[in-house]
Protein backbone atom coordinates (compact mmCIF):
# COMPACT_ATOMS: atom_id res chain seq x y z
CA UNK A 1 0.00 0.00 0.00
CA UNK A 2 2.85 2.53 0.74
CA UNK A 3 5.96 2.86 -1.85
CA UNK A 4 8.39 5.55 -0.94
CA UNK A 5 10.37 5.07 -3.84
CA UNK A 6 8.03 6.68 -6.31
CA UNK A 7 8.82 9.96 -4.51
CA UNK A 8 11.27 12.58 -5.51
CA UNK A 9 13.56 14.56 -3.84
CA UNK A 10 15.35 17.05 -6.09
CA UNK A 11 18.83 17.58 -6.09
CA UNK A 12 19.43 21.48 -6.78
CA UNK A 13 23.29 22.67 -6.62
CA UNK A 14 23.54 26.51 -6.68
CA UNK A 15 26.15 28.63 -8.34
CA UNK A 16 26.72 31.60 -10.28
CA UNK A 17 27.96 33.08 -14.07
CA UNK A 18 31.07 34.20 -12.83
CA UNK A 19 33.36 30.63 -13.23
CA UNK A 20 33.36 30.43 -16.31
CA UNK A 21 32.39 27.05 -18.12
CA UNK A 22 35.42 25.09 -17.58
CA UNK A 23 34.42 25.41 -13.53
CA UNK A 24 31.09 25.17 -14.33
CA UNK A 25 31.14 21.97 -16.19
CA UNK A 26 32.76 20.82 -13.34
CA UNK A 27 30.30 21.47 -10.93
CA UNK A 28 27.38 19.96 -12.96
CA UNK A 29 29.57 17.05 -13.36
CA UNK A 30 30.43 16.76 -9.27
CA UNK A 31 26.75 17.24 -8.53
CA UNK A 32 25.58 14.79 -10.78
CA UNK A 33 28.10 12.36 -9.32
CA UNK A 34 26.82 12.88 -5.57
CA UNK A 35 22.88 12.72 -6.52
CA UNK A 36 23.22 9.43 -8.51
CA UNK A 37 25.74 8.31 -5.84
CA UNK A 38 22.65 9.35 -2.99
CA UNK A 39 20.25 7.60 -5.52
CA UNK A 40 22.12 4.35 -6.04
CA UNK A 41 23.25 2.95 -2.34
CA UNK A 42 19.84 2.11 -1.91
CA UNK A 43 20.35 4.11 1.83
CA UNK A 44 17.80 6.49 1.03
CA UNK A 45 14.27 5.51 0.46
CA UNK A 46 12.90 7.85 -1.95
CA UNK A 47 14.61 8.70 -5.41
CA UNK A 48 16.88 11.64 -5.53
CA UNK A 49 16.90 13.11 -8.53
CA UNK A 50 19.82 15.71 -10.15
CA UNK A 51 18.61 18.87 -11.31
CA UNK A 52 20.67 21.18 -14.02
CA UNK A 53 22.80 23.80 -11.51
CA UNK A 54 20.90 26.87 -11.24
CA UNK A 55 22.89 29.86 -11.32
CA UNK A 56 20.83 32.82 -11.71
CA UNK A 57 17.45 34.33 -9.88
CA UNK A 58 15.35 32.96 -13.13
CA UNK A 59 17.24 29.78 -13.06
CA UNK A 60 16.60 29.22 -9.29
CA UNK A 61 12.73 30.02 -9.55
CA UNK A 62 11.65 28.00 -12.29
CA UNK A 63 13.40 24.85 -10.59
CA UNK A 64 11.57 25.71 -7.25
CA UNK A 65 8.64 26.68 -9.00
CA UNK A 66 8.42 23.39 -10.51
CA UNK A 67 9.41 21.43 -7.63
CA UNK A 68 5.90 22.56 -6.23
CA UNK A 69 3.89 21.55 -8.74
CA UNK A 70 5.82 18.43 -9.60
CA UNK A 71 3.17 15.55 -8.33
CA UNK A 72 6.51 13.23 -7.31
CA UNK A 73 8.56 15.69 -5.89
CA UNK A 74 8.49 15.75 -2.05
CA UNK A 75 11.16 18.09 -1.39
CA UNK A 76 14.41 19.63 -2.05
CA UNK A 77 17.61 19.23 -1.10
CA UNK A 78 19.96 22.43 -1.81
CA UNK A 79 23.58 22.38 -2.15
CA UNK A 80 25.82 25.42 -2.63
CA UNK A 81 29.29 23.48 -4.37
CA UNK A 82 30.48 26.99 -5.11
CA UNK A 83 29.52 30.34 -4.17
CA UNK A 84 25.82 31.42 -4.80
CA UNK A 85 25.07 34.86 -4.24
CA UNK A 86 21.80 34.46 -1.73
CA UNK A 87 20.09 37.46 -3.30
CA UNK A 88 19.33 34.93 -6.11
CA UNK A 89 17.32 32.80 -4.24
CA UNK A 90 15.07 35.12 -2.21
CA UNK A 91 12.46 34.76 -5.23
CA UNK A 92 12.51 30.66 -5.34
CA UNK A 93 12.72 30.49 -1.41
CA UNK A 94 9.65 32.83 -1.34
CA UNK A 95 7.52 30.61 -3.05
CA UNK A 96 9.04 27.21 -2.57
CA UNK A 97 5.98 25.22 -0.70
CA UNK A 98 8.42 21.86 -0.61
CA UNK A 99 10.34 20.67 2.61
CA UNK A 100 14.13 21.75 2.23
CA UNK A 101 16.80 19.81 3.12
CA UNK A 102 20.26 22.00 3.06
CA UNK A 103 22.95 19.66 2.37
CA UNK A 104 26.00 21.35 3.68
CA UNK A 105 28.45 18.98 2.43
CA UNK A 106 32.03 19.25 -0.13
CA UNK A 107 32.96 17.06 -3.45
CA UNK A 108 36.13 15.74 -1.84
CA UNK A 109 36.43 14.37 1.71
CA UNK A 110 39.84 15.43 2.64
CA UNK A 111 42.27 18.72 1.07
CA UNK A 112 44.23 17.32 -1.20
CA UNK A 113 47.64 18.68 0.70
CA UNK A 114 50.40 18.20 -2.22
CA UNK A 115 48.20 19.46 -4.79
CA UNK A 116 45.79 22.02 -3.56
CA UNK A 117 45.67 25.17 -5.35
CA UNK A 118 43.79 28.29 -6.34
CA UNK A 119 41.91 26.62 -8.95
CA UNK A 120 41.23 23.53 -6.23
CA UNK A 121 40.25 26.31 -3.67
CA UNK A 122 37.38 28.17 -6.61
CA UNK A 123 35.67 24.91 -7.05
CA UNK A 124 35.17 23.25 -4.05
CA UNK A 125 33.95 26.10 -1.67
CA UNK A 126 30.84 24.92 -0.31
CA UNK A 127 32.18 26.08 3.44
CA UNK A 128 31.60 29.47 2.46
CA UNK A 129 29.14 28.95 -0.43
CA UNK A 130 26.39 27.10 2.11
CA UNK A 131 27.08 29.72 4.98
CA UNK A 132 26.32 32.67 2.35
CA UNK A 133 22.55 29.93 1.28
CA UNK A 134 21.93 29.29 5.08
CA UNK A 135 22.03 33.33 5.76
CA UNK A 136 19.13 34.03 3.54
CA UNK A 137 16.97 30.85 4.48
CA UNK A 138 17.26 32.10 8.42
CA UNK A 139 17.01 35.10 7.61
CA UNK A 140 13.53 33.97 5.72
CA UNK A 141 12.32 32.47 8.50
CA UNK A 142 12.12 29.26 6.63
CA UNK A 143 12.42 26.39 8.14
CA UNK A 144 14.75 23.38 6.72
CA UNK A 145 16.89 20.45 7.41
CA UNK A 146 20.26 21.40 7.62
CA UNK A 147 22.58 17.72 7.49
CA UNK A 148 26.71 18.20 7.78
CA UNK A 149 29.24 15.94 6.37
CA UNK A 150 30.92 14.19 3.42
CA UNK A 151 27.85 13.07 1.16
CA UNK A 152 29.28 9.43 1.44
CA UNK A 153 29.36 9.11 5.32
CA UNK A 154 26.83 6.34 6.34
CA UNK A 155 25.12 9.30 9.08
CA UNK A 156 24.99 11.78 6.57
CA UNK A 157 23.17 9.30 4.31
CA UNK A 158 20.82 7.84 7.17
CA UNK A 159 19.95 11.74 8.41
CA UNK A 160 19.52 12.59 4.45
CA UNK A 161 16.78 9.15 4.40
CA UNK A 162 15.06 10.38 8.03
CA UNK A 163 14.32 13.68 6.27
CA UNK A 164 13.10 12.26 2.93
CA UNK A 165 10.70 9.60 5.06
CA UNK A 166 9.49 12.80 7.39
CA UNK A 167 8.86 14.69 3.73
CA UNK A 168 6.97 11.62 2.62
CA UNK A 169 4.53 11.59 5.80
CA UNK A 170 4.21 15.19 5.06
CA UNK A 171 3.27 14.56 1.78
CA UNK A 172 0.86 11.91 2.29
CA UNK A 173 -1.69 14.29 4.43
CA UNK A 174 -1.53 16.88 1.50
CA UNK A 175 -5.12 15.94 0.51
CA UNK A 176 -5.37 12.75 2.69
CA UNK A 177 -9.41 11.83 3.52
CA UNK A 178 -9.91 10.47 7.14
CA UNK A 179 -13.73 8.99 7.70
CA UNK A 180 -15.30 9.28 10.89
CA UNK A 181 -17.92 7.24 12.02
CA UNK A 182 -20.05 9.12 14.95
CA UNK A 183 -18.68 12.42 16.57
CA UNK A 184 -16.16 12.18 19.40
CA UNK A 185 -16.30 10.58 22.51
CA UNK A 186 -19.09 12.24 24.98
CA UNK A 187 -16.92 14.96 27.21
CA UNK A 188 -13.43 13.66 26.21
CA UNK A 189 -11.27 16.92 25.54
CA UNK A 190 -7.86 15.57 24.28
CA UNK A 191 -9.38 13.80 21.38
CA UNK A 192 -11.21 16.57 20.19
CA UNK A 193 -9.92 19.72 18.17
CA UNK A 194 -10.40 22.44 15.36
CA UNK A 195 -10.97 20.19 12.09
CA UNK A 196 -10.63 23.42 10.09
CA UNK A 197 -7.55 24.74 11.40
CA UNK A 198 -6.21 21.38 11.02
CA UNK A 199 -7.22 21.00 7.56
CA UNK A 200 -5.64 24.65 6.85
CA UNK A 201 -2.38 23.39 8.69
CA UNK A 202 -1.46 20.07 8.01
CA UNK A 203 -3.62 19.26 4.25
CA UNK A 204 -6.03 16.36 5.58
CA UNK A 205 -9.33 16.59 6.21
CA UNK A 206 -11.80 14.83 8.40
CA UNK A 207 -15.40 14.90 7.68
CA UNK A 208 -18.17 12.94 9.16
CA UNK A 209 -20.01 9.79 8.15
CA UNK A 210 -23.43 8.48 9.02
CA UNK A 211 -22.64 4.82 10.69
CA UNK A 212 -25.81 3.83 8.56
CA UNK A 213 -23.68 4.52 5.87
CA UNK A 214 -21.62 2.00 6.72
CA UNK A 215 -23.82 -0.34 8.22
CA UNK A 216 -25.79 -0.61 4.51
CA UNK A 217 -22.20 -1.71 3.01
CA UNK A 218 -21.60 -4.12 5.74
CA UNK A 219 -24.55 -5.75 5.37
CA UNK A 220 -24.53 -6.28 1.20
CA UNK A 221 -21.30 -8.03 1.58
CA UNK A 222 -21.87 -11.76 -0.30
CA UNK A 223 -21.35 -14.83 1.98
CA UNK A 224 -18.94 -15.75 -0.25
CA UNK A 225 -16.87 -13.38 0.64
CA UNK A 226 -17.05 -13.59 3.97
CA UNK A 227 -16.60 -17.47 3.96
CA UNK A 228 -13.02 -16.67 1.92
CA UNK A 229 -12.09 -14.28 4.62
CA UNK A 230 -12.76 -16.27 7.55
CA UNK A 231 -10.44 -19.41 5.68
CA UNK A 232 -7.71 -16.60 5.90
CA UNK A 233 -8.52 -16.12 9.45
CA UNK A 234 -8.89 -19.90 10.14
CA UNK A 235 -4.84 -20.47 8.22
CA UNK A 236 -3.58 -17.46 10.06
CA UNK A 237 -4.40 -17.21 13.66
CA UNK A 238 -4.32 -19.62 16.57
CA UNK A 239 -8.59 -20.01 17.09
CA UNK A 240 -10.79 -22.22 19.52
CA UNK A 241 -12.28 -24.73 17.65
CA UNK A 242 -16.03 -23.74 18.56
CA UNK A 243 -14.65 -20.31 16.75
CA UNK A 244 -14.07 -21.90 13.37
CA UNK A 245 -16.47 -22.70 10.84
CA UNK A 246 -19.49 -25.10 12.46
CA UNK A 247 -18.15 -24.58 16.12
CA UNK A 248 -21.10 -23.10 18.32
CA UNK A 249 -19.51 -19.56 18.59
CA UNK A 250 -18.16 -18.93 15.16
CA UNK A 251 -20.65 -16.54 14.21
CA UNK A 252 -19.07 -14.15 16.13
CA UNK A 253 -16.44 -14.53 14.03
CA UNK A 254 -18.15 -14.65 10.61
CA UNK A 255 -20.03 -11.04 11.78
CA UNK A 256 -16.81 -9.52 12.25
CA UNK A 257 -15.38 -10.89 8.96
CA UNK A 258 -18.31 -9.04 7.34
CA UNK A 259 -17.60 -6.09 9.13
CA UNK A 260 -13.82 -5.93 8.05
CA UNK A 261 -15.11 -6.25 4.26
CA UNK A 262 -17.42 -3.67 4.41
CA UNK A 263 -15.46 -1.27 6.19
CA UNK A 264 -12.17 -1.83 3.96
CA UNK A 265 -15.01 -1.66 1.11
CA UNK A 266 -16.17 1.63 2.41
CA UNK A 267 -12.31 3.17 2.57
CA UNK A 268 -11.03 2.13 -0.55
CA UNK A 269 -14.42 3.09 -2.60
CA UNK A 270 -14.05 6.91 -0.75
CA UNK A 271 -10.18 7.17 -1.30
CA UNK A 272 -9.67 7.52 2.28
CA UNK A 273 -6.05 6.99 4.06
CA UNK A 274 -7.63 6.51 7.61
CA UNK A 275 -10.91 6.33 10.02
CA UNK A 276 -12.05 6.92 14.07
CA UNK A 277 -15.56 5.40 14.77
CA UNK A 278 -16.88 5.25 18.83
CA UNK A 279 -18.59 2.63 20.39
CA UNK A 280 -21.16 5.22 21.31
CA UNK A 281 -22.66 5.02 18.02
CA UNK A 282 -22.66 1.82 16.60
CA UNK A 283 -26.32 1.59 15.70
CA UNK A 284 -26.85 -1.09 13.17
CA UNK A 285 -23.65 -2.74 13.86
CA UNK A 286 -23.40 -6.16 15.29
CA UNK A 287 -19.96 -5.66 17.07
CA UNK A 288 -17.59 -2.54 17.78
CA UNK A 289 -15.10 -3.46 15.07
CA UNK A 290 -11.96 -4.95 16.59
CA UNK A 291 -10.11 -7.29 14.45
CA UNK A 292 -11.66 -5.62 11.44
CA UNK A 293 -9.47 -1.82 12.94
CA UNK A 294 -6.75 -4.26 13.77
CA UNK A 295 -5.88 -6.01 9.84
CA UNK A 296 -6.57 -2.56 8.26
CA UNK A 297 -4.09 -0.22 10.20
CA UNK A 298 -1.61 -3.39 9.65
CA UNK A 299 -2.32 -2.62 5.89
CA UNK A 300 -1.78 0.62 6.42
CA UNK A 301 -4.98 2.52 7.36
CA UNK A 302 -4.55 5.56 9.82
CA UNK A 303 -7.46 4.48 13.01
CA UNK A 304 -7.90 5.49 16.74
CA UNK A 305 -10.87 4.81 18.44
CA UNK A 306 -13.37 7.41 19.98
CA UNK A 307 -13.41 9.79 16.96
CA UNK A 308 -9.78 10.18 17.65
CA UNK A 309 -8.98 12.14 13.79
CA UNK A 310 -5.15 13.79 15.23
CA UNK A 311 -4.02 10.40 16.52
CA UNK A 312 -5.71 8.51 13.26
CA UNK A 313 -3.73 11.06 10.64
CA UNK A 314 -0.50 10.53 13.17
CA UNK A 315 -0.90 6.62 12.57
CA UNK A 316 -0.73 6.65 9.04
CA UNK A 317 2.18 9.61 8.91
CA UNK A 318 3.69 7.61 11.33
CA UNK A 319 3.40 4.40 8.72
CA UNK A 320 4.19 6.02 5.99
CA UNK A 321 7.49 7.58 7.58
CA UNK A 322 7.94 4.07 8.95
CA UNK A 323 7.09 2.53 5.57
CA UNK A 324 9.63 -0.82 4.55
CA UNK A 325 11.57 -0.93 8.09
CA UNK A 326 11.23 -3.36 10.27
CA UNK A 327 8.50 -2.67 12.64
CA UNK A 328 5.21 -1.01 13.17
CA UNK A 329 3.74 2.10 14.33
CA UNK A 330 0.20 1.48 16.08
CA UNK A 331 -2.73 3.42 17.68
CA UNK A 332 -1.61 2.81 21.36
CA UNK A 333 -3.04 3.79 24.97
CA UNK A 334 -1.42 3.96 28.01
CA UNK A 335 -3.84 1.45 30.01
CA UNK A 336 -2.64 0.75 33.45
CA UNK A 337 0.62 0.63 35.80
CA UNK A 338 2.89 -1.53 37.62
CA UNK A 339 4.58 0.96 40.50
CA UNK A 340 6.89 -1.79 41.49
CA UNK A 341 9.86 1.11 42.40
CA UNK A 342 12.24 -1.70 41.31
CA UNK A 343 10.52 -2.17 37.97
CA UNK A 344 8.00 0.83 37.22
CA UNK A 345 6.02 0.33 33.59
CA UNK A 346 3.11 0.87 31.65
CA UNK A 347 0.86 -1.45 29.90
CA UNK A 348 -0.56 -0.12 26.93
CA UNK A 349 -3.47 -1.34 24.95
CA UNK A 350 -6.63 -0.81 23.96
CA UNK A 351 -10.61 -1.83 24.60
CA UNK A 352 -9.97 -4.40 21.03
CA UNK A 353 -8.04 -2.08 18.22
CA UNK A 354 -4.50 -3.05 18.93
CA UNK A 355 -2.19 -2.55 15.82
CA UNK A 356 -1.71 -6.32 14.57
CA UNK A 357 1.51 -5.04 12.69
CA UNK A 358 3.03 -4.89 16.47
CA UNK A 359 2.15 -8.78 16.81
CA UNK A 360 5.12 -11.10 18.08
CA UNK A 361 4.76 -14.16 17.08
CA UNK A 362 1.16 -15.79 15.82
CA UNK A 363 -1.99 -13.54 17.15
CA UNK A 364 -4.63 -15.72 18.80
CA UNK A 365 -8.54 -15.08 17.33
CA UNK A 366 -10.69 -14.88 20.71
CA UNK A 367 -14.17 -13.59 21.14
CA UNK A 368 -15.07 -12.49 24.76
CA UNK A 369 -17.41 -9.63 25.93
CA UNK A 370 -17.16 -5.89 26.14
CA UNK A 371 -18.14 -4.49 28.76
CA UNK A 372 -19.14 -1.16 26.95
CA UNK A 373 -21.32 -0.28 24.15
CA UNK A 374 -24.02 -2.53 24.29
CA UNK A 375 -23.09 -4.85 21.26
CA UNK A 376 -22.68 -8.31 20.82
CA UNK A 377 -18.99 -9.80 21.58
CA UNK A 378 -16.42 -8.52 19.22
CA UNK A 379 -13.68 -10.95 17.57
CA UNK A 380 -9.82 -9.24 18.30
CA UNK A 381 -6.58 -10.43 17.53
CA UNK A 382 -4.69 -11.32 21.27
CA UNK A 383 -0.89 -10.92 21.12
CA UNK A 384 2.04 -10.19 23.22
CA UNK A 385 4.50 -7.56 21.59
CA UNK A 386 8.21 -7.19 21.40
CA UNK A 387 10.94 -5.51 23.41
CA UNK A 388 13.66 -2.94 22.55
CA UNK A 389 13.40 0.61 21.96
CA UNK A 390 10.34 2.51 21.11
CA UNK A 391 8.49 5.74 21.22
CA UNK A 392 5.48 7.42 22.01
CA UNK A 393 3.94 10.17 19.45
CA UNK A 394 0.89 12.62 20.54
CA UNK A 395 -0.65 15.38 18.62
CA UNK A 396 -2.63 17.65 20.36
CA UNK A 397 -4.34 20.71 19.69
CA UNK A 398 -3.16 23.37 22.24
CA UNK A 399 -5.62 26.19 21.45
CA UNK A 400 -3.38 28.12 19.24
CA UNK A 401 -1.25 25.58 18.21
CA UNK A 402 -0.44 21.98 18.03
CA UNK A 403 1.94 20.00 19.57
CA UNK A 404 3.69 16.99 19.06
CA UNK A 405 4.83 15.20 22.07
CA UNK A 406 7.38 12.71 22.27
CA UNK A 407 8.20 9.98 24.84
CA UNK A 408 11.10 7.89 24.07
CA UNK A 409 10.43 4.45 25.93
CA UNK A 410 12.31 1.12 26.20
CA UNK A 411 10.00 -1.43 25.51
CA UNK A 412 10.11 -4.84 28.04
CA UNK A 413 9.06 -8.56 26.84
CA UNK A 414 5.56 -9.58 28.82
CA UNK A 415 6.99 -12.19 30.97
CA UNK A 416 3.49 -13.26 32.85
CA UNK A 417 1.03 -15.22 31.60
CA UNK A 418 -2.19 -13.21 31.28
CA UNK A 419 -4.76 -15.68 30.93
CA UNK A 420 -7.36 -13.11 31.73
CA UNK A 421 -6.28 -10.36 29.81
CA UNK A 422 -8.40 -10.43 26.46
CA UNK A 423 -6.41 -7.84 24.46
CA UNK A 424 -2.93 -7.42 22.88
CA UNK A 425 -0.56 -5.46 25.14
CA UNK A 426 2.63 -3.31 25.02
CA UNK A 427 4.75 -3.05 28.38
CA UNK A 428 7.15 -0.16 28.33
CA UNK A 429 9.61 1.50 30.58
CA UNK A 430 9.20 5.31 29.91
CA UNK A 431 12.35 7.56 29.57
CA UNK A 432 14.25 9.11 31.42
CA UNK A 433 12.29 7.13 34.36
CA UNK A 434 9.07 6.25 34.80
CA UNK A 435 7.71 8.87 37.59
CA UNK A 436 9.73 11.89 35.59
CA UNK A 437 8.75 10.45 31.78
CA UNK A 438 4.84 10.13 33.16
CA UNK A 439 4.75 13.96 34.98
CA UNK A 440 6.34 15.42 31.98
CA UNK A 441 4.15 13.82 29.63
CA UNK A 442 1.26 15.20 31.76
CA UNK A 443 2.75 18.43 32.22
CA UNK A 444 2.82 18.63 28.61
CA UNK A 445 -1.36 17.77 28.42
CA UNK A 446 -0.20 15.02 25.94
CA UNK A 447 -2.92 12.57 25.04
CA UNK A 448 -3.69 8.54 26.96
CA UNK A 449 -4.12 8.24 22.97
CA UNK A 450 -0.77 7.93 20.60
CA UNK A 451 1.17 6.26 18.10
CA UNK A 452 3.23 3.97 19.48
CA UNK A 453 6.36 3.39 17.27
CA UNK A 454 8.82 0.75 17.47
CA UNK A 455 10.91 1.69 13.68
CA UNK A 456 11.02 5.49 14.00
CA UNK A 457 13.35 7.70 15.59
CA UNK A 458 13.29 11.48 17.61
CA UNK A 459 14.92 12.67 14.52
CA UNK A 460 11.96 11.50 12.21
CA UNK A 461 9.25 13.31 14.50
CA UNK A 462 11.21 16.04 14.62
CA UNK A 463 11.78 16.33 11.15
CA UNK A 464 8.30 15.75 10.76
CA UNK A 465 7.14 18.29 12.64
CA UNK A 466 9.46 20.94 11.63
CA UNK A 467 8.12 20.24 7.91
CA UNK A 468 4.51 20.48 9.70
CA UNK A 469 5.11 23.80 11.44
CA UNK A 470 4.33 21.97 14.75
CA UNK A 471 5.78 22.76 18.32
CA UNK A 472 7.92 19.48 19.56
CA UNK A 473 8.46 18.39 22.41
CA UNK A 474 10.56 15.37 23.33
CA UNK A 475 11.02 13.79 26.15
CA UNK A 476 13.87 11.11 26.55
CA UNK A 477 17.10 10.21 28.43
CA UNK A 478 18.12 13.92 29.09
CA UNK A 479 15.00 15.30 30.85
CA UNK A 480 14.93 17.30 33.60
CA UNK A 481 11.83 17.80 35.26
CA UNK A 482 12.26 21.92 35.87
CA UNK A 483 13.99 22.46 32.76
CA UNK A 484 11.21 20.94 30.75
CA UNK A 485 8.58 23.14 32.51
CA UNK A 486 10.58 26.09 31.76
CA UNK A 487 10.58 24.74 28.18
CA UNK A 488 6.62 24.42 27.73
CA UNK A 489 6.69 28.04 29.61
CA UNK A 490 9.29 29.73 27.24
CA UNK A 491 7.60 28.04 24.24
CA UNK A 492 4.04 29.77 25.64
CA UNK A 493 5.83 33.33 25.03
CA UNK A 494 7.30 32.01 21.25
CA UNK A 495 3.62 31.09 20.12
CA UNK A 496 1.63 33.73 21.59
MN1 LIG B 1 -9.27 5.16 23.88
Amino acid sequence: MIDLKKFQVWFITGTQDLYGEETLKQVAVHAQEVAEALNKEGKISVSVVYKPIVKTPDQIFETLQQANVDKDCIGVITWMHTFSPAKMWIRGLNILQKPLLHLHTQFNRDIPWSTIDMDFMNLNQSAHGDREFGFMVSRMRKDRKVVVGHWQDAEVIGQIDTWARAAAGWNDWQGAKFARFGDNMRYVAVTDGDKVEAEMKFGFSVNTYGIGDLVAIINNVSDEAVKALVAEYEATYTMADDLKTGGVRHASVYDAAKIEIGLRKFLVDGNFKGFSDTFEDLHGMIQLPGIAAQRLMEDGYGFAGEGDWKTAALVRACKVMGAGLAGGNAFMEDYTYHFDPSNSMVLGSHMLEIDSSLAKGKASLEVHPLGIGGKADPARLVFNVAGGNALNASLIDMGNRFRLLVNEVEAVEVENDLPNLPVARVLWKPLPDMKTGCAAWIYAGGAHHTVYSQNLTTEHLLDFANIAGLEYINIGADTKINQFRNELHWNEVFYK
